[in-house]
């Protein structure tokens, strides 16, 4: 392509609205154009980007033996209804548009496809002689994010592959897994990339094993906890991890004492001269169900850990059907505010104990009259501890579960691992901390789908049975770009060869000048005719501007038809490491076939 004839517009100055360096980038070097909020053209470099990364994608599914297929985007509400998913995703969670057509039916845009692909499942699959099967597609998803940023980092329309597949059992399952989270270490090794594959949650799509692939970058909005011996690794969503161990109390009597002015764990651990490891904290939370039942929550946990509120929710949604609900709709910490909405008098914060009393909360129809509460093992664990004394002003210390306190009924693990933790596998190894950008997730969904669709088999033994399902999503898109958030320099991208849109750009410092014309014209079409993807500028702009632009735009391989020509030569520089040299006209398609070669064999 030459760029004379192209759509090629740089920025020489960051826009204004863009956070992180890959999103500047791309929209100054013309990848890429915002048209609204969270929603992007991919302009001609970044559609050759995203083929790229798309054909990787690609060969490595079809290496495993999944198939290719596109599923549509525009969902009946109805599967969505029969997956009990439609009022999660459009009213509670909201994430996925909906819309309704001309007969009143309702229906939604793919932010994914469980429901689309269950069903054709249920329709086609009726033998185990048809499994295992795997399906995928690479398509443009569509979601309502709350907060679209970082270009298409987090896009309300991004493009994605997901597969899904059948099984008769979890071992089936569980191979194809394996052989997912081989094919995506695969691909992200193959487009370039630094990453790191971390055990996850599974969120809103259920079921249960996920693994996340984590490119690492400080501009990452997840944070990763890992061990040098490389023998774990997680999102700390799911992290688990080794507390330090509690100091001992120094209380050995039970007693309630006057505590003013300390209702947090710094203050009541400065005025009674402890550790915060002998604290017992306890923390309100208020979460509504999908049946619009508002529970309060009291989670008693060691002074000094912080709670994981991604485990947290997990936990109140296992408890959902004790309030005739399925799933959660909100939680946080009440604020002022909402604690006048369902307290009958004001609650002592700060000084509440584990045990405080339902008769806060008033009888509302809507509103559970008690509280649920839940305790964390290292709260369990503690003796002799300091917890309030359900009165403003005061603590008591000294206190024992099972004398002065029940132990809750729900003694879970709701902790937030973190940084220098010791790892439950061999505590002397503790925990690092790295930010990454979750660009693929792999998940082992079990039966969630295909029991609730009712999409069965009939098993060797003639018997009809659930199928096992699982799935596996990789944000092309959004990989595309975590590439430039991992290389580039204050020139510009630097891309993985792999991945550029085109390997060589070929630069004519002078248009004037005949003879650099013509030797650019004869190099850019030997170079296309070998497989090279190549670029000629042939703008009539200075030396200087196209070499900026080069180096924006990130090609791995500048070819200057300059100086050198005089002696046969051209000048090459390779954008990673800026290293030049001078290669015979005649040599340069050859050299640059093998360096081409040998950095995407890499
Ligand atoms: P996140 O946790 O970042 O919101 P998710 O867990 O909702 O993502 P999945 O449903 O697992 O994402 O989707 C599969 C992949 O699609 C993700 O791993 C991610 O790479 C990509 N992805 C998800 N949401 C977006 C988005 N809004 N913009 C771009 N890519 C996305
Ligand atoms: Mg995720």
């Amino acid at each position: 392509m030459r760029l004379s004839q192209m759509l090629f517009v740089t920025l020489r100055d960051d826009p204004a609205d863009a956070e992180i360096p890959s999103h500047k980038l791309l929209l100054r070097a013309g990848y890429i154009r915002r048209i609204g909020s969270g929603i992007y053209a991919y302009l001609p470099l970044m559609w050759r980007v995203l083929q790229k990364v798309s054909q990787i994608v690609r060969e490595e599914m079809n290496a495993t033996g999944a198939q290719e297929c596109l599923l549509p985007q525009l969902q009946p509400a109805d599967l969505w209804k029969e997956s009990g998913r439609w009022d999660t995703y459009t009213k509670a969670e909201g994430i996925m548009f909906s819309l309704i057509d001309r007969r009143e039916q309702q229906l939604g845009l793919g932010p994914t496809h469980e429901e689309v692909i269950t069903a054709i499942a249920r329709d086609m699959i009726r033998s185990y002689r048809q499994l295992p099967l795997h399906l995928y597609q690479i398509q443009t998803k569509f979601r309502d994010e709350i907060r679209p940023r970082f270009g298409l980092m987090r896009g309300r329309e991004f493009i994605m592959k997901d597969g899904y597949s059948f099984h008769v059992d979890e071992a089936s399952l569980k191979e194809t897994y394996q052989d997912m989270y081989k094919a995506y270490s695969n691909m992200l090794r193959r487009s370039g990339l630094a990453f790191r594959a971390v055990e996850a949650d599974s969120g809103a799509i259920g079921g249960s094993g996920s693994t996340e692939f984590m490119v690492l970058a400080e501009a990452g909005e997840d944070e990763v906890l890992f061990t040098e011996d490389g023998k774990y690794a997680a999102n700390v969503e799911k992290a688990v991890s080794l507390p330090i161990n509690a100091e001992s109390s120094r209380f050995t009597t039970y007693e309630k004492r006057d505590t003013p002015g300390s209702e947090t764990i710094e203050k009541v651990c400065q005025f009674l001269n402890c550790s915060p490891t002998q604290v017992v904290k306890n923390v309100l939370y208020q979460t509504v169900y999908d049946n619009g039942m508002t529970v309060l929550v009291l989670v008693s946990i060691r002074g000094d850990q912080e709670v994981n509120e991604v485990k947290l929710q997990n936990e109140l949604t296992k408890l959902a059907s004790n309030y005739g609900a399925k799933t959660i709709i909100s939680l946080n910490v009440p604020n002022v505010e909402a604690q006048q909405t369902w307290t009958i008098k004001s609650l002592p914060l700060g000084y509440i104990a584990p045990d405080i009393a339902d008769e806060y909360i008033n009888n509302g129809k809507q509103i559970h009259p008690q509280f649920v509460r839940l305790v964390d093992q290292t709260a369990v664990d503690l003796k002799n501890f300091v917890t309030g004394a359900n009165e403003t002003g005061y603590h008591v210390v000294g206190a024992n579960w099972s004398e002065q306190f029940q132990v809750p009924d729900n003694v879970v693990d709701i902790r937030k691992a973190r940084l220098g933790d010791r790892a439950i596998h061999n505590p002397e190894q503790t925990l690092q901390s790295a930010r990454g950008i979750e660009v693929g997730h792999i998940f082992q969904l079990g039966t969630k789908y295909s029991l609730a669709m009712g999409a069965t088999y009939t098993s060797e033994q003639g018997e009809e049975k659930p199928l096992f399902m699982g799935c596996f999503g990789v944000g092309v898109s959004r990989l595309a770009q975590s590439a430039v958030e991992q290389s580039y320099d204050k020139d510009g991208i630097i891309w993985p060869v792999a991945i550029a849109p085109y390997h060589a750009i070929v630069t004519i410092p002078n248009i004037n000048d005949a003879q650099q014309v013509e030797i650019a014209q004869k190099l850019y079409t030997e170079l296309n005719q070998a497989g090279i993807e190549t670029l000629l500028d042939d703008r009539d702009e200075r030396a200087g501007v196209k070499f900026k632009d080069a180096d924006l735009i990130g090609i791995p391989y500048r070819i200057v038809t300059g100086r050198a020509i005089a002696n046969g030569k051209v000048e090459v520089v390779e954008r990673a490491t800026r290293k030049s040299q001078e290669i015979a006209i005649d040599e340069v398609t050859t050299t640059l076939k093998q360096w081409i070669k040998a950095a995407i064999e890499q």
